[in-house]
């Protein structure tokens, strides 16, 4: 009897216990990843793959398009500025940029108002090409372009950017970088020093984001041509060499720097961007300097197009003509560059006028230029793509004078 109440006290003891029983032992709590392969929780896994991209030929004839004889209009812009407080702070840069940038917000007006009047984007690279003559020599001839039905083709174009160091304490994006979501992100720092990655914030990857909220503002996938110097590297890189002073250290940095870009131009490429010169040094191409032309391309030949690909695309530094003019005379700076390869020729001016020419195979073109210069005094040159009124914000740029008022 003593024994059965003592099993029977056991009993209830060995209940007890298993009711205060702690959790499932560690076995059977899944195994902790080891230190290294630690995801961050709560954010959602990186996509396997970057979305498939389609890109169309608007030289190709199909159903529902219509061809395009007019004019191709070409609108450049520099980077745009992502923090007016920092660009417009009243020191000796902000005219400057007052002159010659937009901000993000005048950058997405113009966007959504070009695209409301009916334009559509083309690749520059579409609307030349190069054939055979008659006399069998090369010549550039326009193409017929096939749109859809009402619509207008318009080339961007986007000068230096490099993202040069004046630019990173202005309020500039400081580099493109491929973010979690594998698309094309600038990374910069905010106003207060903090890192920003951001689709929102630099010409470029607005553009993307406009263009997969309106698909059909680019029917064939074209994007912008980035007009590139190489003497502060590309795309916030710094790719380039220095003929000052140069040793083995500052080679393996550059290096880096040349493997780190590789993957942001591929992407860039196959989202519909395309890469020009404008020249390695930003260099005056009027001066007739021939050594320093030659050297100049031959270098950004080197830095750029080796990184790049290559390009018949040229944009004049400074808008200058080579030689001091390109229409009436093919002098010795304009003959040169062609037989590099460059076929297309652009400047800057008050319309978007192009010129075959007939002595040489290239053609020349100009470009407009929505900047803080045209915003303030050219409104109606600009009226069939945006009315400065509703793009330009006074609040935060430079009290200076507008004419339309
Ligand atoms: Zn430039």
């Amino acid at each position: 009897m003593r024994r059965l109440l003592n099993l029977w006290l056991l009993l209830l003891l060995l209940s007890a216990c298993s009711a205060a029983a702690p959790p499932p032992p560690p076995e059977e709590l899944p195994p902790e990843p080891p230190e290294e392969e630690a995801a961050p929780p709560e954010e959602p896994a990186p996509p396997a793959a970057p979305e498939p991209y389609e890109i169309g030929d608007p030289t190709v004839q199909q159903e529902g398009y219509v061809p395009w004889n007019g004019v191709v209009e070409h609108l450049f812009f520099h980077p745009v500025i992502a923090y007016p407080e920092l660009a417009f702070d009243g020191d000796t840069q902000a005219n400057g940029l007052d002159d010659f940038m937009v901000t993000v917000d005048e950058y997405n007006r113009i966007l959504q108002s070009v695209y409301d009047k009916g334009y559509v984007l083309v690749d520059i690279n579409s609307v030349w090409s190069e054939t055979a003559g008659e006399d069998g020599q090369p010549k550039m001839v326009r193409n017929t372009l096939y749109l859809p039905e009402g619509k207008k083709p318009l080339v961007l174009s986007y000068d230096d950017t490099n993202y040069y160091p004046y630019m990173l304490e202005n309020g500039f994006a400081h580099k493109l970088i491929i973010g979690d979501d594998l698309k094309i992100a600038s990374w910069g720092l905010d106003p207060a020093g903090s890192e920003v990655v951001s689709r929102d914030l630099d010409a470029i990857p607005i553009l993307d984001k406009f263009v997969e909220e309106h698909p059909d503002f680019s029917p064939f996938g074209a994007k912008g041509c980035l007009s590139l110097t190489g003497y502060e590297g590309i795309l916030g890189y710094r790719t380039q060499t220095d003929t000052k002073a140069w040793d083995d250290a500052k080679e393996a940095t550059r290096q880096k720097e040349r493997e780190a870009v590789q993957p942001i131009v591929e992407e860039l490429r196959r989202t519909g961007w395309t890469f020009g010169s404008h020249t390695w040094g930003h260099i005056r191409l009027g001066d007739g300097n021939m050594t320093r032309i030659e050297a100049d391309t031959q270098r950004w030949l080197d830095e750029v197009g080796s990184l790049v690909g290559e390009t018949t695309i040229l944009f004049y530094p400074h808008g200058e003509r080579p030689d001091g003019n390109d229409w009436t005379l093919t002098g010795p700076a304009f003959q040169y560059l062609q037989s590099k390869g460059f076929r297309v020729f652009c400047s800057v001016g008050v319309e978007s006028f192009s010129f075959i020419k007939k002595d040489i195979c290239a053609v020349i073109c100009d470009r407009l230029h929505p900047d803080g210069t045209t915003l303030r005094h050219s409104r109606d040159r600009y009226l069939q793509f945006y009315d400065a009124k509703d793009i330009i914000d006074l609040t935060v740029r430079p009290q200076r004078e507008v004419s339309w008022e």
